[in-house]
């Protein structure tokens, strides 16, 4: 078994050593990860400047770029041979609802799955100091076990979240869709020391419809979520009606 281990929070992040450390139980894992934090950059890709690798130890491989980048430079020009999966995280922070668009941590299974390796992303759904990555690594295991003896369905790249809590105090894991999320973040505005206006995104909690059988009922009930993705964005709903529209 061959495993790709990337994240967005960097090579250097304590979830990613949690997550690498468990896989090893599977398999080979080769560690390919930006080489600081890349969180929220998305799908990004890097076209107008290059790309370098540092080699930080054995299997362990930083890269200037994205997670995105990661998995095409793992793929193309690092790995010997494809892997037979590929995880992303373990996040330091959830990936629920339609947030995960800014996700560079779900990012990367995306471009896994476009490749048409198997791929997880897992994040832990923490916003304080205290952070479980030792155990939720051990439900990442049990997880892409469960992925490797069933193999996935078509098209389809699980997003993982994992309560913040102690193995035995985490409820059993969900198959959840994805909710609904609004975000109403302030924008702050302030003066720099040269007296220009500034402004940053402040952090303030999101109001989440909180409804059954999301990703966010789940975690709010210390369930582990797993939530089955696909590329396809096309509002399938709609194709009836737009279909009847003159254009
Ligand atoms: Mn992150």
């Amino acid at each position: 078994m061959n495993i790709m281990v990337t994240n967005d929070d960097g090579i250097h992040a304590a979830g990613i050593r949690a997550l690498a450390e468990a896989m090893s139980e599977l398999g080979t894992v080769t560690v390919v990860a930006p080489d600081r934090e890349r969180s929220a950059v998305g799908h990004s890709l890097t076209l107008h400047s290059p790309l370098r690798i540092f080699e930080l130890h054995k299997g362990w491989y930083a890269v200037d770029g994205t997670p995105t980048d990661c998995v095409n430079m793992g793929i193309h020009n690092m790995l010997p041979i494809t892997p037979d999966l590929i995880v992303s995280g373990i996040n330091h922070g959830a990936n629920l609802g339609d947030a995960i668009t800014y996700s560079g941590t779900v990012a990367a299974a995306m471009e896994a799955n476009l490749m048409g390796i198997p791929a997880i992303a897992f994040s832990l759904a923490t916003i304080g100091p205290s952070e479980h990555f030792t155990d939720a690594a051990q439900i990442a295991v049990q997880v892409a076990r469960t992925v490797i003896s069933h193999g996935l369905p078509a098209d389809t790249f699980l997003n993982v979240n994992i309560p913040n809590c102690p193995r035995n105090r985490m409820q059993s894991p969900e198959i959840t869709r994805q909710g609904k999320r609004s975000f109403f973040g302030k924008i702050v505005d302030k003066t720099d020391p040269r007296g220009r206006k500034y402004f940053w995104f402040g952090s303030e909690e999101p109001r989440v419809t909180n409804e059954p059988g999301t990703d966010f009922h789940a975690i709010d009930r210390q369930h582990v979520s797993i939530t089955p993705l696909h590329l396809d964005l096309t509002n399938h709903k709609s194709l009836s009606i737009l279909s009847k529209w003159v254009f």
